[in-house]
C-alpha cells in the first residue's frame, strides 16, 4: 500500500478513521479512501460469553445475514425433497450433517473476511484489528489483543460499532444460553432447542433447526413480530407450528439451570396467568434483542450524546452533536438495523464529506423494504394494517388480499402429521392503498416464497409513488407468484373470500 498524505489541511494524522469494520464501517472506509480521504478502519471482535469469536467484516457476514440465509437455505433443500419425489427424483439419502454445514459455511466466511482485508488495503484503507475508544473528540486509541495502544488523531471519526446480542435479566442465562454470536459455527448439532423471543432472529433461526429435523421450540412472551403487520405474523406463526415448530405462548423463561447431563432446565412463567413450568433442552438461543456496544468507546470523551437507555446515537443525517464525529449502522437510534441501511448510509455521509464534486444526497431511511427468512418468507415495505388505519383511519384504508399456492408446489401431495407439506392457500399477498391519496399504496406484504426476490423490485415502485392503478396497470409474469399483485381484486372490506379454489 503507498502512504497516502491527508486531503485535509488539519494537521492530524489521518483524514477519517472509521470505528468498526462492518457493514457500514467498511463501506464508509472504502467509499472515503475512493474520494482520496486518508483513512483508517479499526476492527475488534471481543468473543461472546460462550467465548465465540470472528474476523473481519462484522456482524452479517460472521453472525448475521450470510450465515443465516446458508442455513436458512439448508433448511430450504431438505423441504423441497418432498417436493423433488414427486417431480420424479430418487432420493438416496435425506439425512443431514450439521458439523458439514457449519464447516462448510465457515469456510465461506473466512474466504469473505479475507477478501474484506485484501480488499481494504488495495483500497487505501489502513485497516487496524484493534479496539477504538475516544480520548478527544480528535483523538482515538486503539487497544490491540496484546494490550498493545495506538494513538491515532484525526480530522473526523465515523462510529460503526453496530450491536450484540442482549441477555434476558433472567439468573443463569449468560452461563446456559446461547445467541445468534454462537449458533452459526456451534461445532455439535443444537439437538432439542428453544429459542428465546419472538422477533426476526428467533423465528429465523427456529425456522431452519426445524426443517433441519431438530425438536424446537419458540418462547414468544407477548406478540409475533412486534412492529410487522400482525394478520401476517401470525400466520407465519401458524405455518411454523404446522410444520414442526412448538410454540410456547404467552411464556417468558425465568431461571436457567445447567443439569449434571449439560442439559438446560428452563423455568417458564405464564405471561397472562401467573404459572410456571418446566422443560429441558439441550440448547436455548436467546434472541431477545441487541444492545448497541458504545459503552467501551468513551463517547463522554469526545462530547457525544447517546440514549443511555440503549446505548445509540441519535443523529440528524448520520452527524452526532459533535461537528466531526459521525454514526452509521446499526449504533444509530431508532434507524433500521439492517445491512443495506447501514452500507447506504455509510457510502452517502462519505461522499458528501470528501467527494470533489458537491454530492447532497442523504440517507433516506423511508419505505426500506425487509424479509423475514421464516420457512415461509415474509417480504414487506411500508405501513402494517394496523399502522395505516391508525395513520389514516380506517375509512381511509382499502387492503387488497389474496390467498394463492405456487405453481411449483402443486406436484407434492404429501401430508405430515396430518398437515399437507405444501397447502393450498398458505402463501398471502396483502396490498394497502390510502383512499384519500389517489390510492397510493402505503404497505406492501408478501408471504410465501423468494420474498426477498420478489419485494425488491416493489420497493422502487413504492418510493416512486405507485398507486393501486400502477399495480393493475403492470403486466405479470406467468407463472410466477409475484403476478398476484398485478391481479388483485378482493378488498377485505368486501367480505369476499379470497381463497383460491383451484388454478
Ligand atoms: P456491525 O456489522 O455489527 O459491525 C460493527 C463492527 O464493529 C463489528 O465487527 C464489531 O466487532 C466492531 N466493533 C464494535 N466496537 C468496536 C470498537 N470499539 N472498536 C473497534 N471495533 C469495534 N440484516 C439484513 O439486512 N438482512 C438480514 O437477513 C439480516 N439478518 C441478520 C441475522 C442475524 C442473526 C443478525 C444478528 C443480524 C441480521 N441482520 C440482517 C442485521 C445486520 O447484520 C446488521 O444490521 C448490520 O450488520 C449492521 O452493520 P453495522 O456496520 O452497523 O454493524
Ligand atoms: P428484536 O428487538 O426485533 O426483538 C426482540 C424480541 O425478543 C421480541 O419478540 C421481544 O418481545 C423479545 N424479548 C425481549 N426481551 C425479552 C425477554 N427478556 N424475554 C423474552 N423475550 C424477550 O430483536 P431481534 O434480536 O430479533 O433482531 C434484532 C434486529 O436485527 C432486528 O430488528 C432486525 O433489524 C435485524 N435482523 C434482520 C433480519 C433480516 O433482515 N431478515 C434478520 C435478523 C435480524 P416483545 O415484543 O414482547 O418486546
Amino acid at each position: 500500500m503507498t502512504e497516502t498524505s491527508c486531503k485535509g489541511d488539519h494537521g492530524h494524522e489521518y483524514d477519517v478513521v472509521v470505528i468498526g469494520g462492518g457493514s457500514g464501517g467498511l463501506a464508509a472506509a472504502k467509499e472515503a479512501a475512493k474520494h482520496g480521504a486518508k483513512t483508517m478502519c479499526l476492527d475488534f471482535v471481543k468473543p461472546s460469553p460462550a467465548g465465540t469469536t470472528w474476523g473481519l467484516g462484522g456482524t452479517c457476514v460472521n453472525v448475521g445475514c450470510i450465515p443465516k440465509k446458508l442455513m436458512h437455505q439448508a433448511g430450504i433443500l431438505g423441504e423441497s425433497f418432498s417436493d423433488a419425489r414427486e417431480y420424479g427424483w430418487k432420493l438416496a439419502s435425506e439425512g443431514h450433517d450439521w458439523g458439514k454445514m457449519v464447516e462448510q459455511i465457515q469456510n465461506h466466511i473466512g474466504s469473505l473476511n479475507f477478501g474484506y482485508r485484501t480488499t481494504l488495503r488495495e483500497k487505501n484503507v489502513t485497516y487496524v484489528n484493534a479496539y477504538g475508544r475516544f480520548k478527544d473528540k480528535n483523538t482515538i486509541i486503539a487497544t490491540k489483543k496484546n494490550g498493545q495502544e495506538q494513538v491515532i488523531t484525526t480530522d473526523k471519526v465515523v462510529v460503526a460499532v453496530g450491536g450484540r446480542p442482549s441477555y434476558p435479566d433472567a439468573p443463569g442465562a449468560k452461563e446456559c444460553c446461547i445467541t445468534s454470536d454462537d449458533i452459526f459455527s456451534k461445532p455439535e448439532a443444537p439437538g432439542k432447542t428453544l429459542c428465546v423471543g419472538a422477533s426476526y432472529i428467533s423465528l429465523e433461526t427456529a425456522g431452519f433447526l426445524t426443517a433441519l429435523g431438530f425438536d424446537t421450540a419458540v418462547a414468544i412472551r407477548s406478540i409475533p413480530l412486534r412492529g410487522f403487520d400482525q394478520e401476517v405474523a401470525e400466520k407465519i406463526v401458524k405455518y411454523m407450528g404446522e410444520h414442526g415448530t412448538r410454540f410456547l405462548r404467552d411464556s417468558q423463561p425465568t431461571v436457567f439451570e445447567k443439569q449434571e447431563d449439560g442439559k438446560i432446565k428452563v423455568t417458564f412463567e405464564n405471561t397472562m396467568f401467573g404459572n410456571t413450568f418446566e422443560e429441558t433442552f439441550d440448547t436455548v438461543v436467546c434472541a431477545v434483542g441487541r444492545d448497541a456496544v458504545t459503552e467501551g468507546l468513551d463517547l463522554p470523551a469526545a462530547g457525544v450524546e447517546f440514549n443511555p437507555k440503549n446505548g445509540k446515537i441519535a443523529c440528524v443525517d448520520e452527524q452526532t452533536n459533535v461537528d466531526n464525529i459521525y454514526a452509521i449502522g446499526d449504533v444509530l437510534d431508532t434507524r433500521q438495523e439492517l445491512t443495506p441501511v447501514a452500507i447506504k448510509a455509510g457510502v452517502r455521509l462519505m461522499r458528501r464529506v470528501f467527494a470533489d464534486t458537491p454530492y447532497k444526497e442523504k440517507m433516506n431511511y423511508d419505505l426500506v423494504p425487509t424479509t423475514v427468512f421464516t420457512p415461509l418468507e415474509y417480504g414487506t415495505i411500508g405501513m402494517s394494517e394496523e399502522l395505516a388505519v391508525e395513520t389514516y383511519g380506517a375509512d381511509n384504508v382499502e387492503c387488497y388480499v389474496s390467498y394463492f399456492k405456487p405453481l411449483e408446489w402443486t406436484l407434492n401431495h404429501e401430508e405430515h402429521k396430518g398437515v399437507p407439506v405444501r397447502g393450498d392457500n398458505a402463501c398471502y399477498v396483502k396490498l394497502i392503498t390510502n383512499l384519500a391519496d389517489d390510492e397510493r399504496v402505503v404497505g406492501f406484504h408478501y408471504l410465501g416464497p423468494n420474498a426477498g426476490e420478489v419485494t425488491q423490485g416493489y420497493a422502487v415502485a413504492m418510493k416512486m409513488g405507485a398507486t393501486k392503478k400502477d399495480f393493475d396497470e403492470t403486466v405479470g409474469i406467468h407463472p410466477t407468484v409475484s403476478e398476484e399483485f398485478t391481479i388483485l381484486e378482493i378488498t377485505k372490506r368486501s367480505g369476499i373470500d379470497p381463497t383460491k379454489k383451484g388454478c
